[in-house]
């Protein structure tokens, strides 16, 4: 019964013999990859299943077929890899600025819907930089040939656009298509895109943006975020992020572009844009605007009772004066960048008080927060510079004892409270490894410890993510 309604459908739909569009769009059998075949007019269940090394039965299974006189042009059909049938194991995958769910899509051989039905996602013009999405590799798509790629043309696509989207050049498209470097691209138009061997890095970014990543993959309170970007062309760059304007390094080419941004601890966790804005040689503006996530950092709390002569500590007419003077002095922008690869520990000591701890004070609500991460080390104990710098202060202060501050170039200090020594002055170079005090309980302690402290462009941040990772 089936067999004959297959050869009827069969006889009807070959009349027409145009050669498939999809003829190469094999499934790759390495990968173990599950692909859909779109219905072209001459297809037949048979052909189809011999083109993919596969039975009609197991097509019939595949989609549920009651009726296969329904089989109609356009229709997708799930072909099952006759040799392993593993369509991938679903994965996380954490998206990154140069992402769209476009791009997604086709690293992992998926479509839009699919990642967004997925994810519960409504709109999928919201996903966020920073964002964990479940991925399953090759599930519902055959846009993957071989180890390239099928490109279909879109109204907003350009040459350029699709190279830097698949990480080729413009050339091996010409090559691979047999077209002349004038060719007029049509909409709907297939592209082959060749592979290199290895899963492409797809980015979507309009021009001249080429690249543009963030590193760690996703923001947190109260930590150091550093964004790169390249432009096809020299440009200046600005940009704001939670309401601030960014400081965007650039190379002397103006093609590269850096900015190292700190999150204030106590940010609200949400979903914030940021935006960037280039300028060219000729005027001309560009502009792109990502959504990223800002994680909640899962700060402990901390109840403190002070003794009556430390009461000072938060009395606003003694601390305020203080801190404007800090942030007078670690809020200027060096341009030269001292720093190179993660930064040491400035001291070798147990950390007794991690940074963003949320404190209250004799039972105040919980508004105060460590700024800076504690080290118990005994009195007298070396402190050493944990990345070279320039000495910019060297002083008793009242509230933090005998402090140090070190500029390191690129907006970013650090600071060293309640010094026993002090082995350097201001304007002093400092190289990583050298010892510039040592470990005291001057100013307004309970006893001997060092607070270390890093700031970015005056916001103070977790200096324990930069001994474990490197932002140059
Ligand atoms: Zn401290």
């Amino acid at each position: 019964m089936f067999r004959r309604a297959i050869f009827l459908l069969a006889l009807i739909i070959s009349c027409c013999t145009a050669p498939s569009p999809t003829a190469f769009a094999q499934g790759d059998p390495q990968q173990g990859k599950t692909t859909i075949h779109v219905v072209q007019r001459g297809d037949t269940l048979y052909g189809i299943a011999q083109q993919y090394g596969t039975t009609v039965e197991a097509i019939i299974a595949a989609n549920g077929i009651t009726d296969v006189t329904t089989l109609a042009i356009g229709q997708r059909l799930l072909i099952p890899n006759a040799t392993t049938g593993d369509p991938g194991v679903p994965t996380q995958y954490v998206i990154q600025p140069a992402d769209t769910l476009l791009s997604l899509s086709l690293r992992f051989a998926t479509t839009v819907d699919d990642l967004a039905r997925r994810n519960n996602m409504l709109n999928p013009h919201m996903a966020y930089v920073g964002q964990a999405v479940t991925v399953q590799e090759g599930s519902t798509d055959a846009q993957r040939i071989g180890n390239g790629w099928l490109h279909t043309v879109t109204a907003r696509d350009t040459l350029f656009r699709i190279a830097a989207q698949y990480g080729v050049t413009t050339q091996a498209i010409f090559k691979a298509n047999e077209l002349t470097p004038s060719a007029i691209l049509m909409v709907g138009q297939k592209l082959v895109i060749p592979g290199t061997g290895t899963a492409p890095a797809l980015i979507d970014l309009p021009e001249p943006f080429s690249n543009f990543t963030l590193t760690p993959g996703y923001a947190e309170q109260g930590k150091t975020i550093m964004l790169r970007l390249t432009t096809e062309i020299p440009v200046t760059m600005t940009g704001t992020f939670m309401g601030r304007p960014l400081v965007v390094i650039t190379d002397l080419a103006r093609t590269s572009h850096a900015v190292v941004f700190g999150i204030d601890s106590l940010a609200k966790a949400g979903v914030y844009p940021i935006t960037l804005d280039a300028t060219d040689a000729a005027n001309q503006r560009y502009s792109i605007t990502r959504f990223v996530e800002v994680r909640d950092g899962g700060y402990p709390y901390e109840d403190l009772i002070l003794a009556p002569e430390l009461g000072d500590l938060i009395d606003p007419a003694i601390t305020q004066p203080e801190l404007d003077r800090i942030l007078q002095i670690v809020t200027k922008f060096t341009p030269q960048r001292y720093f190179a690869g993660p930064m040491g520990l400035p001291c070798s000591a147990a950390v007794t008080s991690q940074f963003g701890t949320r404190r209250s004070y004799n039972g105040s609500d919980y508004s105060f927060v460590h700024t800076g991460t504690d080290f118990a080390a005994s009195p007298g104990s070396p402190i050493v510079a944990p990345a070279a710098g320039i000495v910019v202060l060297a002083e008793p202060l009242n509230v933090r004892g005998n402090a140090v501050i070190i500029d390191h170039g690129w907006g970013v200090y650090t600071g060293y409270w309640h010094q026993s020594e002090v082995y350097v002055k201001v304007g002093d170079h400092v190289d990583q490894g050298q010892t510039i005090g040592t470990v005291g309980s001057t100013g307004r302690v309970t006893g001997a410890h060092l607070h270390w402290e890093l700031y970015i462009y005056g916001v103070s941040v977790d200096p324990l993510q930069w001994v474990r990772e490197s932002f140059n």
